[in-house]
């Protein structure tokens, strides 16, 4: 079936027995947020900052930022736009930053680790630019969030909050020329889930955030200890490993019955033979890149949640990944 002949719903889609599904698309950069809108996004579910860092010779400045931010907020008036801290380091590198020279990059200091370390003036300047473009983006019910990206400790989560806490209070008193009045309200707040340890700490980490977003390419990656874009590892890397599955099965767990909600931004997400599986699984909202909307959006639509919660039981019991595509084969009508 080709790109075109799906139908382009601008609306937002429920399952056929009724149960609403976010499904948001990822973006890097204006452009991004365009081709969102034209395939019917319902929001961002990550925007990835660091793109604005790229292929320059320094940081972009706290009001270039805020530009940026509150546009994205704009353009999604009645939608949640998830903005992702920096994430540099592993495989992104940024000439002006100064990043070591490390034997294992993906396992070095990168994301929330530079974050709340040699970049923490970044991250600042970051949050200020974020919090002030949510406070003035001229929305309707439309807000933005903010996700911490390679989360593997409660610390990092407590620092990050009382960072943005510090930076929000500091708003308030010092005012700024161009928006000098208005108590700033912090954002929703959510981490990336796509660590194996961020999995483990699942249960904690809900008295934490108000949200987890599945970051499946990283996840598997550091599940299988596979490299992500080794294609000598791509069977191994790939999301429909047990062991990839089992973790995430035991971050929603973790969820059920607290008031921290479960999407996921990885590639999986974009999958639309992966549809059922996840909204079997209790996830309320997918994002992934934008052409892979309205077929996603379609999947969802053709869903029965008893009947893909069933499809979760049986794959609760396959050990092997050819169980699992052969459990995904006829469960696709
Ligand atoms: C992921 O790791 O699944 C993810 C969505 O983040 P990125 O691809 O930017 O690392
Ligand atoms: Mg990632």
């Amino acid at each position: 079936v080709g790109n075109e002949s799906i139908a382009i719903q601008t609306e937002s889609v429920s399952t056929g027995d009724g149960h609403s599904i976010e499904v948001a698309a990822n973006a890097g950069t204006n452009a991004d947020i365009q081709t969102a809108q034209e395939h019917g996004a319902d929001g961002i579910g990550l925007f990835r900052s660091e793109f604005l860092f790229l292929d320059r010779a320094e940081p972009p400045t706290e009001a270039e930022q805020y530009k940026t931010y509150r546009s994205a907020l704009e353009s999604f008036p009645d939608d949640r736009v998830i903005v992702r801290t920096l994430d540099i380091g592993g495989d992104k590198q940024i000439e002006y930053l100064d990043l070591p020279t490390e034997e294992n990059p993906f396992l070095g200091e990168r994301g929330i680790r530079r974050s709340l370390g040699p970049d923490e003036d970044l991250f600042k300047t970051q949050l200020r630019a974020l919090l002030r473009a949510g406070r003035d983006a001229k929305t309707g019910s439309g807000t933005l969030a903010v996700m911490i990206p390679l989360v593997s400790t409660i610390e990092e989560v407590t620092d990050a909050r009382a960072m943005i806490e510090t930076v929000a209070s500091n708003i308030e008193t010092k005012g700024v020329d161009d928006a000098p009045d208005g108590r700033v309200e912090t954002p929703e707040f959510g981490v990336m889930i796509e660590t194996p340890a961020s999995a483990f700490l699942a249960p904690a980490l809900t008295d934490h955030v108000d949200f987890f977003s599945i970051g499946t390419n990283d996840l598997a990656q550091y599940v299988m200890a596979a490299e992500r874009g080794n294609d000598h590892v791509r069977t191994l890397g790939d999301y429909r490993q047990p062991a990839v599955f089992r973790a995430i099965d035991t971050t929603v767990r973790a969820a059920e019955g607290t008031d921290t909600w479960v999407g996921m931004c990885g590639e999986m997400a974009g999958d639309p033979s992966m549809t059922e599986l996840l909204i079997g699984l209790g996830l309320t909202e997918l994002s992934m890149s934008a052409v892979s909307v309205p077929r996603v959006k379609t999947a969802v639509q053709e869903t029965s949640v008893s009947e893909a919660q069933a499809l979760v039981e049986n794959i609760r019991e396959a050990t092997t990944q050819d169980m699992i595509k052969s459990l995904l084969r006829t469960s696709v009508r």
